[in-house]
């Protein structure tokens, strides 16, 4: 049988009453790589899994339920080989839209009977949003084309007019790659000022912050916060923040780990997931606590209780400027 559902506290952050409007309902974002079925089944290796926790009929309602006990109102998916037949039409039935781009040569493409290539998607609450702009990119490095995507969408929020860039990821894997991620990093970065000093439209629907629409970049980096693309991203002129490190007692350091997994190879634990923020424009109100070692279990991820290798971010972010002259 099942165990239940591990339960995760969500944890206010100390800014939180300060910075919040009336005006401004928080907005719920959500990071997740969901372990895409082919790799989990044919490639990864997970020793201590369970085979039958890695049944994609049982496990994509572990993870459709994960999604549904927080409704966020922007998902970012990473590893999804169950777009077009799964996500994609209960997603839309559940008032989100989605958007998918699929890695170039997936590697879920050498697994036999594997269901299609793996890449990232992006929904956003219907309701909630209208969509201003969409940016399907294969990322650069060295100017070379790499197997590497992100989506980047321009929304409006229906509520308050204000302008919101979100930006979906999965950097280049594992350890040797160091160079490659950073560069793509770099190549997205560029990316991403430009789609946010565009806009799109006129001046008040921008941010005064800097200038910019205020973003929110999801992604499994496959770095750890010591690499290179890492400072990239904490020292870009967007101003982002690492809304992870708010959890720390000293708001300055990321979680131990986002992804646990036990491999042939031996054991990998480690901090590779991220949801960036405009500092200035967004605040981080509340964030989803990391479950514990003991929660995690000795066999680590995935596992029964969890259907990725990968942990679930989340976070509520809400604009620091009240809107003004926008409906
Ligand atoms: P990556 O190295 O980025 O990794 C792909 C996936 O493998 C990731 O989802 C990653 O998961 C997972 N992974 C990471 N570490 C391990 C591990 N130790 N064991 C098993 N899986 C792991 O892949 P690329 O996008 O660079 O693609 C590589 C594959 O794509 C090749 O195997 C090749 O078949 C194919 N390819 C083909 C090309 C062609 O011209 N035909 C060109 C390029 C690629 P996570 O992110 O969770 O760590
Ligand atoms: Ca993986």
């Amino acid at each position: 049988r099942r165990p239940a559902r591990p339960y995760r506290d969500m944890v206010y952050t100390r800014g939180m009453a300060a910075c919040r409007h009336k005006h401004s309902p928080s907005i719920r974002i959500m990071q997740w790589n969901i372990l895409a079925q082919a790799l989990g089944e044919g490639k990864d290796g997970f020793i201590r899994c369970p085979l039958d926790a890695l049944n994609w009929q049982e496990r994509k309602y572990l993870i459709l339920e994960e999604i549904l006990t927080y409704r966020p109102d922007i998902l970012c998916l990473q590893e999804v080989d169950h777009y077009y037949d799964t996500f994609q039409p209960i997603m839309s039935r559940l008032g989100y839209h989605g958007s998918f781009l699929a890695k170039p040569w997936s590697p879920c493409l050498d697994v036999e009977q594997n269901n299609g290539p793996d890449g990232c998607a992006l929904f956003y609450r219907r309701s909630r949003f209208t969509l201003q702009a969409t940016a399907h990119l294969r990322l650069s490095a060295m100017m070379l084309p790499t197997n590497q995507v992100a989506i980047v969408q321009t929304l409006k929020c229906q509520l308050t007019g204000q302008w919101l860039c979100v930006a979906v990821t999965h950097l280049k894997a594992r350890s040797g790659w160091e160079r490659l991620r950073s560069a793509q990093g770099a190549d997205l970065l560029q990316s991403l000022c430009s789609i946010t000093s565009r806009g799109g439209g006129s001046s008040h629907s921008k941010s005064a912050v800097a200038g910019g629409v205020p973003l929110i970049v999801c992604g499994d980096f496959n770095a750890e916060p010591s690499e290179d693309v890492y400072r990239r991203f904490s020292s870009s002129p967007l101003g982002l923040n690492s809304a992870y490190k708010l959890l720390s007692s000293d708001g300055q350091t990321e979680p131990a780990y986002t992804t646990w997994k036990i491999r042939p190879s031996g054991e990998s634990c480690s901090t590779l997931d991220y949801i960036w923020y405009t500092h200035d424009a967004l605040s981080v109100d509340c964030l989803l606590d990391i479950p514990t070692e003991e929660q995690i279990g000795p066999n680590r991820l995935p596992s029964y209780h969890y259907p990725s290798d990968h942990l679930s971010l989340l976070c509520d972010v809400s604009f620091t400027e009240e809107p003004h002259r926008l409906m």
